[in-house]
């Protein structure tokens, strides 16, 4: 089996993860804590989501976490946006690339956009062009690719339409979610047969949920694709708050563990990752979901 000799994750504990939480983090323990992940060998993080402070407000403090963060040069710094007003605000806040996407599913659209299927795929392309306009790179994606919790099963084809239209937005890395963690790794397989031929040179990042306990086997048969970047979120967060052991995004340090022991490269310590899930865990009152980060006491390998 040939797999891809380097992967890189895409850290979204501090968007997917803090989202997740009813307890509202300081703005100067987030702002540790992304530092903390960016000095761990991380490239990519995102580090919060422009939206409306009513509806999560968690987020509420988006400006004032990029101005205080420390800009680690190699380091990508993203933001996730739902409108246009977001995409002009990540680009206020100076980060490097915004995070927009469309769900291929229409009942979710409707709940997280207030927009069918159609009129948010448009919206997407509009911030995409607005995004490029004010110098920000664009990840764009697909949520719900793999299933909806609304709907259950989603039109593959639905997803490859949507494929084709971010295609046409020439945007530089593509997405796709399986937002509620309902995907298996047959039908990852599939997809991506599907999928990258569509997606030509455009990187495709796949963003994965544990909820079913399949996380790390659907980046497996990613990998076994040539897929080659992941979201991932420190400690396991995003899980719900509200049930023990609920599970969340795949987690950056149980990702790093299985690629590490796969010798697949990502640059990133798995201990100084651990590190910040040890604050992450002491500030939130509980015990994090992923497994490997349990082990940040224990000294680093050389
Ligand atoms: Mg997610």
């Amino acid at each position: 089996m040939h797999f891809p000799a380097r992967v890189t994750l895409i850290e979204v504990g501090p968007r997917d993860g803090w989202q997740a939480e009813s307890i509202l983090i300081s703005t100067p323990d987030k702002i540790a804590l992304i530092d903390g992940l960016s000095a761990s060998g991380l490239r990519a993080i995102q580090v919060t989501s422009f939206v409306s402070p009513v509806r999560v407000p968690q987020m509420a403090d988006a400006e004032a976490v990029c101005a205080g963060i420390a800009r680690r040069p190699g380091v990508e710094y993203s933001g996730l946006a739902l409108n246009l007003r977001g995409v002009e605000r990540a680009a206020g806040a100076r980060l490097d690339k915004v995070d927009i996407s469309s769900s291929a599913s229409d009942t979710h659209s409707r709940r997280n956009t207030g927009m069918g299927l159609e009129d948010a795929a448009r919206e997407v392309h509009a911030m995409a062009a607005r995004a490029r306009a004010l110098g920000l790179r664009v990840r764009a994606g697909v949520q719900c690719a793999f299933g909806c919790a609304y709907e259950g099963g989603v039109d593959p084809q639905r997803v490859l339409n949507l494929l084709r239209g971010l295609v046409a937005c020439e945007v530089e890395e593509v997405l796709l979610a399986d937002s509620t963690g309902m995907a298996n790794p047959a039908q990852i397989s599939r997809m991506l047969e599907a999928a990258l031929p569509i997606l030509g040179e455009i990187p495709l990042v796949l963003h994965l949920h544990d909820t079913r306990g399949m996380g790390l086997a659907n980046v497996m048969a990613a990998l076994e694709q040539g897929v080659s970047r992941f979201d991932t979120a420190f400690g396991g967060l995003g899980g719900c708050p509200f049930i023990p052991g609920a599970s969340g995004n795949i987690a950056t340090e149980d990702t790093l563990h299985m690629l590490a022991e796969m010798q697949i490269a990502t640059g990133v310590r798995l201990a100084a990752v651990a590190a910040v899930s040890a604050r992450m865990a002491l500030l939130l009152g509980r015990a994090l979901p992923g497994k490997r980060n349990h082990l940040a006491l224990q000294p680093e390998a050389p």
